[in-house]
């Protein structure tokens, strides 16, 4: 039956859409999800970071229900809704720092995005926006532009938005493998001299007069999962104080738990000026937001923000209640936990695996883990997903190079960790022969 549907889908959806599977699922819950057949599978890509509390989580559950039973939708051009005061009120004291005490609210994390792109125009009253190489922030006509990736994201949908510029992104792992003497390269000496190109941007191609926002992702996602040195983080906040220049991260898939901290700006004590979120906020509901500060926020005129489902009512209430599952299930002590779980297991077996001339890279924070395979053949990361498919287990692979990731939900147990880590190791051992 499953590959009957999956050819109706084929027919009937935009062929745009890449898939990595051929899956039809039509039931999911915790940290699986089933066929139509009836086929159990272990999930270990949680949508992209999405359902952090596992799938179906039965308060968020409740909490949808009950609202859709009592408002679905309040207009915020029109009202307050009280499902989204209820959650500022619970989101607001999360907030990596005590400023950000301003939200809008969207539905999808290229609208957030482009909304803080929006902020920082008009409260700047700059337009250049300073992007980093291998960064996603969405698929939108703003976010195609702030996108480098990968080529595929814009490739034939141009012209994009004009004023933004790539910079380098202190990505240590695929430095040093192109350097004769990989010894000499530090992920700190990578944070310098991405430091040094910056500032070399900001004196050649966008004048910190002209340039309105430094955007980054804490953690870079589909980029690779790769987590910048602590030097460069807290050397790109003094460049945005120096040159007036706002910083934006875009939490939209290293936030709500996913890094072992509510937001990963938390692990380099750097403070944005504009947080985007998204994904994980509402454990499968659409939601996004920004937040800021006051002053900043105020700088928009009444009316020049606002969208028919910004910030949701069913959406708002099912991220109080994902907020609510953080405190009572104690969501971050279980991440870090497991997260050591996955890396000692990881780090001991997976070198041994591979053939001698294979290195592989265990990186990440938290529950958002990068398996990247150095000098691999091309292909190989998607021939281990492929294999653990077969073990009935979805892993994702990531950026341009051989790089597995894995986002299993927050709350996966010691068990189904144990399990993953079997049939991760068996797909590697399978695809390496
Ligand atoms: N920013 C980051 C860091 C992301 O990972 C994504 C989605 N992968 C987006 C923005 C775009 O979010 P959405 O797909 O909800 O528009």
């Amino acid at each position: 039956m499953s590959s009957k549907l999956a050819q109706f889908g084929k027919r009937h959806i935009a062929r745009g859409i890449g898939r990595s599977t051929e899956l039809v699922i039509e039931k999911a819950k915790g940290t699986y999800v089933w066929s139509v057949e009836g086929k159990k599978y272990l999930d270990l890509s949680t949508g992209i970071g999405v359902t952090n509390t596992g799938h179906c989580h039965p308060t968020v559950v409740k909490a949808v229900q009950e609202q859709a039973a009592n408002l679905t939708h309040g207009q915020v051009n029109i009202f307050f809704q009280k499902p989204m005061l209820d959650l500022i009120e619970g989101l607001q004291p999360k907030m990596p720092h005590p400023s950000l005490d301003t939200f809008f609210f969207w539905n999808s994390g290229s609208e957030a995005v482009e909304a803080a792109v929006k902020l920082a125009r008009q409260a700047t009253k700059k337009q250049n926006i300073i992007v980093f190489q291998g960064s996603y922030h969405g698929r939108t006509f703003g976010t195609m532009a702030l996108t480098t990736s990968k080529t595929i994201y814009g490739k034939g949908f141009g012209p994009l938005m004009p004023g933004v510029h790539v910079c380098a992104y202190p990505y240590f792992q695929q430095w040093a493998a192109h350097k004769a003497d990989p010894a000499k390269f530090t992920p700190e000496w990578c944070g310098e001299e991405a430091l040094h190109q910056l500032e070399l941007v900001l004196k050649t191609r966008s004048d910190p007069e002209d340039t309105a926002a430094i955007l980054i992702e804490p953690v870079q996602g589909e980029g690779g999962y790769v987590v910048p040195p602590k030097n460069f983080m807290t050397g790109l906040r003094d460049i945005c104080d120096k040159h007036n220049i706002l910083l934006i991260c875009d939490e939209v898939q290293s936030g709500f738990g996913r890094t072992g901290k509510m937001f990963a700006v938390e692990h380099f004590n750097v403070r944005p000026d504009i947080l985007v979120m998204a994904k994980g906020i509402a454990s499968g509901y659409p939601l996004s937001a920004i937040v800021s500060r006051k002053e900043l926020m105020d700088l928009q005129p009444p009316g020049s923000m606002g969208g028919t489902y910004s910030g949701n009512a069913v959406s708002c209430a099912a991220a109080k209640a994902t907020l609510q599952v953080f405190e009572e299930e104690k969501i971050l002590e279980n991440t870090n936990a497991r997260s050591e779980q996955f890396f000692s297991t990881l780090r001991s077996k997976l070198p041994g695996l591979l053939p001698k001339d294979m290195k592989v890279d265990i990186r990440g924070l938290g529950l958002m883990i990068g398996i990247e395979f150095l000098n691999a053949p091309k292909g190989f990361a998607s021939a281990i997903a492929n294999e653990a498919f077969d073990l009935d287990t979805i892993v994702l692979t990531t950026s341009i190079y051989e790089t597995l990731r894995l986002i299993p939900p927050l709350n996966i147990t010691k068990e189904e960790t144990d399990l993953a880590l079997d049939r991760i190791l068996a797909s590697v051992e399978a695809a390496a022969k």
